[in-house]
């Protein structure tokens, strides 16, 4: 696939660098790999320890505590390469929670949380791969959420259940989103919420935490599941930052790692597009390459130029975050939204040129379209990130 639109984004020398250092590792790993890991549902340990052992799960960490020092620029040039290398949306998310976890920790957590455990976030030695926030009742309404943390002494005790908890099997740490006060009792449905760091291994040996695996058809490279907190007692210096206001830790930074998910997405928008253009250069039918026909062409094309579009958008605003909150969270749910829409497109395209082999594992394209499904679903649904936009961008009323 020709570089033209690529060499259009006006890379700094810094995403340049990472780029390439990021491609090197990613090299190492073929479709093969990422084909194997998504049929088996094994998550990709050699890859992420190769990018661990390169510090790269440490790229927004201050240097102070062994990290790079990087920001979200950076960051979306090194999980869009992830995805574009064959690894995909999915092969990104193995990575992504680990890097976006340690954020809160940074900002909100003490002094000495911050300088145990960063450093080793920074090394790959602990992991905290994994955020435990939505409920069975409480998704995009993740306010709503009813697991409960409730002081006791110098502890908390913390009982309720979570849905979609991804990583935890692969997890060291965790990072907790619970009631500390609850819905019914506050003014604004956005304060009682609080943030804790968990010990994954204590509660699971303690018989305190309970996972059931969630049975799904995508990312067979990450694990999501179903928690169960009974009784799961967490130091009270565990919570990380101020008691009711997690909420809005969480929001905090929320839209930069939204323009790393559609980077990602984007990745494989494009992986999408390559493997269907090389097909349809290759596959003769009619005694013609089917890409002859344009028929076969321009979906191809059409996608191309969406997931281009949106390529632009999302490395545009990720060199503009720190402009007003509010444009910066425009920017980052329309990066989201057209990004999702784009690469969904383009894996439907790619497996529609690849015919009755377009549903075969081999060719790798019915991956990409499960994958690109899931971006129009998470971190939040398309529905919510236009919601964003509806309501401060163009000032009509909340729905919600
Ligand atoms: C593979 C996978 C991994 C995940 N990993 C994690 C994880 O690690 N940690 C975690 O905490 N969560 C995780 N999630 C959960 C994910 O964030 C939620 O699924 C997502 O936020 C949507 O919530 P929901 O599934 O409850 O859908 P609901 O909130 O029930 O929504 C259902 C539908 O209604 C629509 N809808 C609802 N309200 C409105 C409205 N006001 N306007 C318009 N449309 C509306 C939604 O857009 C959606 O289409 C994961 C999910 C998946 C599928």
């Amino acid at each position: 696939m020709s570089g033209y639109f690529a060499s259009e984004l006006a890379l700094s020398p810094r995403q340049q660098a990472v780029r390439e250092e990021i491609r090197a590792v990613c090299d190492e790993f073929d479709d093969a790999y990422w084909r194997e890991r998504d049929a088996e549902g094994e998550y990709p340990h050699e890859f992420v320890n190769a990018l661990a052992e390169e510090g790269w799960l440490g790229i927004l960490l201050p240097e102070e505590y062994g990290g790079k020092g990087y920001g979200t620029e950076e960051t979306v040039a090194m999980m869009y390469e992830i995805a574009r290398s064959g690894a995909g949306f999915s092969g990104a998310q193995t990575v992504h929670a680990a890097i976006y976890n340690s954020a809160p920790l940074v900002k909100y957590g003490s002094d000495e949380l911050k300088e145990n455990l960063l450093p080793q976030v920074a090394s790959g030695e602990a992991w905290i791969q994994c955020f435990s926030l939505t409920e069975p009742t409480a998704g995009s309404e993740s306010t709503a959420m009813t697991t409960r943390a409730e002081r006791d002494g110098d502890e908390y005790v913390v009982n309720g259940e979570k849905l979609w908890t991804s990583r935890i099997d692969v997890s060291d740490y965790l990072v907790l989103a619970a009631r500390t006060t609850p819905y019914d009792e506050v003014d604004k449905k956005t304060k009682g919420v609080s943030l804790f760091l968990v010990d994954i291994e204590r509660g699971v040996d303690e018989g305190s935490i309970q996972l059931e695996e969630i049975d799904k058809t995508v990312s067979g490279v990450v694990s999501s599941f179903r928690v169960t907190y009974d009784d799961l007692r967490i130091p009270a210096d565990q919570l990380v930052g101020v008691e009711d206001e997690g909420f809005y830790q969480v929001l905090d930074g929320l839209n930069e790692e939204r323009l790393v998910i559609a980077a990602e997405a984007i990745g494989l928008g494009e992986l999408a597009i390559e493997k269907g253009a090389d097909y349809a250069n290759e596959r003769e039918v009619f005694g013609q390459p089917i890409g002859q026909n344009q028929a076969v062409q321009h979906p191809l094309a059409a996608a191309f130029a969406r997931v281009q579009a949106a390529k632009q958008f999302t490395f545009d605003a990720a060199k503009r975050t720190d402009e007003e909150r509010k444009a910066v969270g425009a920017r980052a749910n329309a990066a989201k939204y057209l990004a999702a829409d784009a690469t969904f497109e383009a894996a439907d395209a790619a497996v529609q040129v690849h015919g009755g082999r377009g549903v075969a594992r081999e060719y790798d394209v019915e991956r990409y379209l499960r994958e690109a499904r899931l971006t129009r679903l998470v971190p939040i649904t398309q529905e919510l990130a236009l919601n964003y936009i509806g309501e401060n961008v163009l000032e009509l009323p909340r729905s919600f």
